[in-house]
């Protein structure tokens, strides 16, 4: 636990399949973010969603008795407005759901025939389509960049496991021989400025994506621990992650904390 012993430490928590699966909170999960709250120097909920703008993340959460302010919501899409800033990307293609737009709001819709400068990825849910990745595969052809709000393989919907974002970016990299440029989890940079935005030096991360939860964390040099709730399955577990520790739920967190970090 080399990073959480270098001084006060914050709580990094994933929230799908960490707080709840589908619309149903994990049980003791209420009392655990509380405890955990009170454990760390700061909390932020870093999420991989690019279905919900942050303000509809916290009514979701408020929704099933979560208690979180949006300032503590950390999104993909807040760290794809601030790549394409720092690059001065002006003419970006969003191919995202109504409900993010909110937070991608200064981008509008680019010229017909302009250069775009980028083109932003995240989760359109059944409008996926070949005609949609076509246009988007022209685009970066056309030497836009790609921006994947997150690359995860896939999700856990309440009908079962269903291809994510990375599956969609994997095929468009593949077509067009060009890396996309990931800025949600496992991203480092999404770690990083989480822990910044708390004005600390070191957290721990919890979630149940062994690889962009808890790999993308231990590779940002913080403690990462799985959960076993959500998408956990231990027949999908990666040789090359070994969490720093694992727990059955969220609600055997704070007591696992407590036993291993500094007071
Ligand atoms: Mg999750």
């Amino acid at each position: 636990m080399n990073a959480a012993s270098e001084g006060p430490f914050g709580i990094l928590l994933d929230i799908d399949g960490v707080l709840y699966v589908g619309d149903e909170p994990i049980a003791g999960a209420h009392d655990a973010l509380g405890e955990l709250r009170e454990l760390g120097a700061g909390m932020r909920l870093v999420t991989n969603t690019t279905s919900r703008s942050r303000r509809q993340v916290c009514e979701h959460l408020d929704e099933l008795g979560f208690e979180v302010a949006v300032d503590e919501v950390l999104t993909p899409a807040a760290m794809a407005v601030a790549y394409c800033d720092e690059r001065g990307y002006e003419s970006v293609e969003l191919i995202v759901s109504d409900g993010l737009r909110e937070d991608l709001a200064q981008f509008g819709e680019p010229a017909v025939g302009a250069r775009v400068d980028a083109v932003i990825l995240g989760d359109v849910g059944a409008r996926f389509d070949s005609e949609l990745l076509n246009r988007a595969f022209r685009l970066i052809m056309d030497g836009a960049e790609l921006v994947a709000l997150q690359h995860n393989r896939y999700w856990r919907r309440a009908d079962g496991l269903a291809l994510d974002v990375g599956a969609y970016a994997a095929a468009l990299e593949y077509a067009t021989r060009r890396e996309a440029v990931v800025v949600g989890k496992p991203a480092e940079a999404f770690f990083q400025a989480a822990v910044v935005d708390m004005g600390l030096n070191s957290a721990v991360m919890i979630g149940d994506d062994v690889e962009a939860d808890v790999g993308g964390a231990m590779a940002a040099g913080l403690p990462g621990i799985l959960v076993r709730t959500g998408k956990y399955r231990q027949d999908a577990l990666p040789p090359e992650v070994t969490p720093t520790a694992v727990a059955d739920s969220i609600a055997d967190v704070p007591a696992l904390l407590a036993r291993i970090l500094p007071h």
